[in-house]
């Protein structure tokens, strides 16, 4: 059980009224549960334990090689985690972590754990027993990097934090939860990622390019801040969160901006603004004209995940003709094509 900060494991300053960071031990001492498990738990804290709207790429490396380095000694890894970032943290996991055999599932909370009605005990307990839930041939159940949150395992890089306040903070729109948790843990096997062998060795991608900007459209929307935000400087590829099915204005500043950037080489990712559904740039005019500016389709994938696909990519690739091949391709269930 990795530790590394979030709302799970606050308390209330006696100062400030705010919430602040507490150790594991003291998490551990709210849920004595944990020894009443037959499971052997070690427990691991990162040093400052931190709030995830301070999380970084670099601590995503550290992640990955903590993972690493314990990938042998243990049959599964749960990652406590503010929910705020936790699906760009998931996100990110699933592409810098290849041939994953063993599951890697985040939880937190909306309540500190030891508060009375709090959401993270329940969710502690059963991420550590999904992480070490095996079938019939001792093979993990559940080998992806995954969230658990309020009886839902989700697939990390298909969620959003959706709700600031409700239990239910994470939603996966584009697919179906991964197990449904109550009287019994129902995994959806058929809807699990198993990888072709078993024993290949955990391959780490931690090269990572962040020169990445993301740009929501708005009806309104001037050239100006188009050029803003696509002209960042060193900036490689934008997510462009267009409306409904991959839509955006057709007027030909709107187009002509877009395309000059493309032509430049920048790479230009289109996903929905819609909380569900899927980019069809054939669909509308609206759509084809930002395909025929050389905007690339990015399918049913959340803007969490096109982001961390991009980090990936760009870090593997120099070449953005390469970068836009691999975002064409489902890389780990992130997006509904083959
Ligand atoms: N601000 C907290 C965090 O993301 C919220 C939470 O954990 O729910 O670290």
């Amino acid at each position: 059980m990795i530790y590394t900060g979030g709302t799970i494991g606050m308390k209330q300053d006696e100062k400030s009224l705010a919430l602040v960071p507490v150790d594991i031990s003291q998490i551990q001492e709210e849920v004595p549960e944990l020894k009443k498990f037959g499971y052997s738990i070690d427990t691991y804290s990162f040093d400052p334990v931190i709030d995830s709207s301070d999380i970084t790429p670099a601590f995503w490396v550290n992640l990955c090689n903590l993972i690493k380095k314990n990938y042998e000694k243990y049959d599964g890894f749960v990652i406590l985690h503010g929910t705020d970032t936790m699906s760009y943290t998931a996100s990110a996991l699933s592409f810098m972590m290849e041939d994953l055999a063993k599951p890697v599932v985040l939880t937190g909370s909306q309540l500190p754990v030891g508060m009375l009605r709090t959401d993270g005990k329940e969710n502690i307990i059963s991420s550590i027993e999904i992480a070490a839930a095996v079938d019939e041939t001792g093979h993990a159940m559940v080998p992806e990097v995954c969230i658990y949150f309020e009886s839902q395992l989700y697939r990390g890089n298909r969620t959003t934090k959706y709700n600031a306040e409700n239990f239910r903070a994470f939603r996966s729109a584009n697919y179906p939860v991964l197990a449904d948790v109550g009287i019994h843990i129902k995994f959806n096997r058929s809807l699990i990622q198993y990888p072709k062998r078993w024993d290949m060795p955990l391959k780490l991608r931690t090269k990572l390019d962040t020169n990445v900007a993301i740009l929501k459209i708005f009806p309104g929307i001037t050239p100006a801040a188009i050029d803003a935000v696509l002209g960042t400087k060193g900036c490689r590829a934008v997510v462009l969160e267009t409306f409904g099915s991959g839509n955006a204005p057709t007027t030909r500043q709107f187009v002509s901006t877009i395309k000059k950037w493309v032509k430049k080489g920048l790479i230009v990712v289109n996903v929905t603004q819609c909380q569900a559904g899927k980019v069809d740039m054939g669909a509308y005019a609206t759509g084809v004209a930002l395909r025929e500016a050389g905007v690339v389709s990015g399918y049913d994938s959340t803007t969490e995940a096109t982001l961390c696909k991009l980090f990936v990519l760009l870090g593997r690739y120099s070449s953005s003709a390469m970068v836009k091949k691999e975002l064409q391709k489902c890389l780990c269930g992130e997006i509904s094509i083959k």
